[in-house]
């Protein structure tokens, strides 16, 4: 097959993205009073509802409806005054009532966008022809959104040998309806998407998106967050749509580009020998990169999908949307322009700090207690060194980042104190002072060391006259070797270079 790169070349890729997210922060299921917890004992939290009985009625969980409309107002969606829960039917262990509640034509929340930005080297390239160029040098391609619409998980399915999801034969299969009746939310974009790339852009923004609500873990790994994909082809210049394939089980941001990038070259493949490509749902195999058929879809699905005559149309009042409105939280883009004029961060740094809330808030709550100077010093160790860290409290990124700001630590040092009290209460100002880590800025001293050190050295310092500048750092280790290392580094190429241009 050909690189994708390539490919491109000839091609345009029309690629839409389905999300679903579990409501996973609600305390109960979305249409009964079970316990959200998928990590009980199996069969622990069901009641006649989630099981299907007959006659037990449905009780809307309001709190899973804020949910949505938040989603929707943080993805510029008009929220819908009237909407209905419909029954789309299909027969299946995982669901015992036969039937899955979900939305018809009309879901809670409708149209809007999510805006892709990307900045920095390179940045254009990361987006398709539906870019904008901004006067700050960002680029932003808006993604339409078609609908959000609500709907329930249904069992988690255990299959014991045999081949997968096939009940009968040889094989069986364990039921766990914990899972049964948790709110998802299915976010469908419109086909406005044009490269792997862009799509793994959209997925990430879009999870801390709805990160930022606190709607959802959005756990990729745990299932919380999925998205099945769909793409198809056609030549460049061209408007009419080609014939277009699902791609199942894309679960990490790795696969959803991988897989996304294996069927479009695919696809090209086929078509450029002559083929045509078939409508059919696709299964991504991420152990050996390649998509295979799951099913050929010859026609459509027979759901018999009618509204729900349980659960009465959805009215949703102004006073209900205002309310929603009201909770919603400081948006990842909003929370980066503020750190840029708050504390001039640069955008790049400022994109890091917000894509995962917790992240900001524990920045947010260091600079408050760091003085303004020490800023610059505060955002380069919460971008370079915290992350690789599992449990610094915020006294000791400040305390760090203050020695460091003073010149008293050297960045390597301070990682080594990080270690040092990683997952502990301890004071990193006590552990440097015990372990005489603390580094001299006391220029009378240095710069003892450094005219001792010229005077050794006299034919590298005849070097940096002559126009090899380089010398400089043989000079700063000849100084921080004479000072057991106890010298600052910073101020001893300082105190050289102004000896040495004297
Ligand atoms: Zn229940």
């Amino acid at each position: 097959m050909r690189r994708l790169a390539d490919v491109l070349e000839d091609w345009e890729a029309v690629i839409g993205l389905e999300v679903h997210t579990a409501l996973t922060t609600l305390e109960t299921k979305m249409f009964c009073g079970c316990r959200l917890s998928h990590d009980d004992e199996p069969n622990a939290n069901v009641c006649p509802i989630c099981l299907g009985m007959p006659g037990a009625l449905p009780v809307p969980n309001e709190k899973a409806i804020e949910s949505i409309v938040m989603a929707g107002l943080a993805t510029n969606c008009e929220v819908m005054r009237r909407s209905m829960f419909y029954r789309k039917h299909y027969f299946y262990p995982d669901m015992a009532k036969n039937f899955q509640t979900t939305q018809g034509p009309v879901a809670f929340v409708m149209h809007g966008h999510l805006d892709l930005e990307v900045s920095g080297e390179g940045a254009c390239e990361r987006l398709s022809a539906t870019v904008d160029k901004r006067p700050d040098g960002s680029y932003v391609a808006p993604i339409r959104i078609l609908r959000i619409h609500m709907e329930e998980d249904a069992a988690k399915m255990n299959h014991l040998g045999g081949a997968e999801g096939r009940i009968g034969g040889a094989s069986e299969s364990l039921i766990d309806y914990n899972r049964c009746g948790t709110p998802l939310i299915e976010l469908v974009t419109e086909p406005d998407l044009r490269t792997p790339e862009e799509a793994r852009l959209f997925m990430e923004k879009l999870r801390q998106t709805f990160l930022a609500l606190g709607i959802s873990d959005c756990s990729m790994e745990k299932g919380s967050m999925r998205c099945d994909g769909n793409v198809s082809l056609r030549r460049r210049g061209d408007t009419h749509f080609g014939t277009k394939t699902e791609l199942k089980n894309l679960n990490s941001y790795k696969s959803l580009h991988d897989a996304l990038a294996y069927e479009i070259c695919r696809q090209a493949e086929v078509l450029e020998e002559g083929g045509a490509v078939r409508q059919e749902t696709r299964h991504w195999e991420p152990s050996r990169r390649r998509t295979v058929v799951m099913r050929v879809k010859e026609t459509a699905d027979d759901y018999r999908f009618f509204p729900d005559p349980d659960l009465a149309p959805f009215d949703l009042s102004d006073e209900f949307i205002e309310r929603c409105r009201a909770r919603m939280p400081e948006l990842p883009d909003a929370r980066r322009d503020r750190y840029m004029t708050t504390w001039g961060l640069r955008r790049l740094d400022a994109e890091k700090l917000v894509a995962d809330p917790a992240t900001a808030s524990f920045f947010e709550a260091v600079a408050a207690q760091v003085e303004p100077s020490v800023m610059p010093t505060l955002v380069n160790v919460m971008v370079n060194l915290v992350p690789a860290f599992a449990a610094l409290s915020e006294a000791q990124v400040a305390s760090v980042s203050g020695l460091l700001a003073e010149d008293a630590l050297t960045f390597a040092q301070a990682r080594e104190v990080f270690e040092l009290v990683d997952g502990t209460d301890a004071d990193p100002v006590r552990v440097v002072d015990e372990r005489g880590m603390r580094q001299s800025t006391d220029a009378d001293a240095l710069g003892a060391i450094v005219d001792e050190v010229l005077k050794r050295c006299e034919s590298q310092a005849q070097q940096y006259h002559d126009g090899n500048k380089k010398v400089i750092g043989f000079l700063v280790g000849q100084c921080m070797r004479a000072s057991k290392g106890s010298g600052n580094p910073k101020m001893f190429n300082q105190l050289l270079v102004r000896r040495l241009e004297a």
